[in-house]
């Protein structure tokens, strides 16, 4: 079946691992393709107080929305969708989903947490039982099977929030060095800070003026105070075994 979509890189689960992952391969200016389907554990939490960068604490809810927005503002193309089947291909990877769509990506980052029933049609794929299922990889994230990356919880990572999220930029980062894209590192520096040196401004990196630099603070600090600015609405999830609402 000829795929509906296609993009270079398809980040399979929309909890903070994928999320960090596809924030880091959109700003490498790889097509990626975020399909989630379900709810991120991290919503079961009732207040995030070990989340570096909050004092106070956070909570999760707003957490993972301010995580969806600046993967979208990188480009990343976030749908609702469930992965039930992954394939490799000439070019890389076909997977295919519950609602019916066939989607072509050159790399795959699976973080579905506990979720691998879509792997099981690829070989070279090392699935640990663990009581739960979990994938091997190396410390970079990389499967068995080149281009296949898992991320964040799925990877046997220690079963904190910031950890996933830094083992998903580890994965978006190792990605790109994997890629034909050229790269150094996601850094924007003061105007000057390589160039003032004669050096090239490396790939992946920008020089900022003063002017640049304060408008980008002055929206960051707009978008900070709308977003926190009331308490979030939703409630934390219950463990299923203990909702009486269902
Ligand atoms: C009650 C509770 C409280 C917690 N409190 C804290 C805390 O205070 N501090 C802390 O650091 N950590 C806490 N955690 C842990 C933290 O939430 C997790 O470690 C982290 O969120 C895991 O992130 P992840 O991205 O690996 O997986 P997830 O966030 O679970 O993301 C996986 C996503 O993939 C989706 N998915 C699964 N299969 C598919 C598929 N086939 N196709 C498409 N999508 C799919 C899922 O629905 C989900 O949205 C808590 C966890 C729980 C349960």
């Amino acid at each position: 079946m000829t795929p509906e979509l296609g993009c270079d890189v398809l980040i399979i689960g929309g909890g903070p691992a994928g999320l960090a992952a596809g924030l880091f391969t959109a700003r490498a200016d790889l097509d990626t393709l975020l399909l989630n389907d379900g709810d991120p554990i991290l919503r079961r939490n009732a207040h995030l107080e070990n989340y570096p960068g909050f004092p106070a604490g956070v909570n999760s809810h707003r957490l993972l929305e301010l995580m969806g927005e600046q993967a979208d503002r990188a480009g990343c193309d976030r749908r609702e969708g469930r992965v039930v089947d992954l394939r490799e291909s000439a070019d890389g990877f076909i997977a295919e989903t519950a609602e019916g769509r066939t989607l072509a990506a050159r790399f795959v980052v699976a973080a579905t947490k506990n979720t691998v029933d879509f792997l099981t049609g690829i070989d070279g794929v090392e699935i640990l039982d663990r009581g739960k299922a979990f994938v091997d990889t190396d410390d970079r994230g990389r499967t068995g099977v080149a281009g296949l990356y898992a991320a964040g919880r799925l990877a046997a990572q220690p079963h904190q929030a910031i950890i996933v999220a830094g083992h998903g930029a580890t994965v978006g980062v190792t990605l790109i060095e994997d890629s034909d894209v050229d790269f150094y590192h996601d850094w924007v520096t003061p105007e000057g800070y390589f160039t003032d040196r004669g050096r090239e401004l490396p790939p992946g990196c920008e020089e900022i003026d003063k002017a640049e630099r304060e408008s980008r603070e002055a929206e960051s600090v707009a978008t900070m105070q709308e977003r926190f600015a009331e308490p979030h609405p939703e409630e934390p999830q219950q463990h299923p075994s203990v909702r009486d609402d269902e």
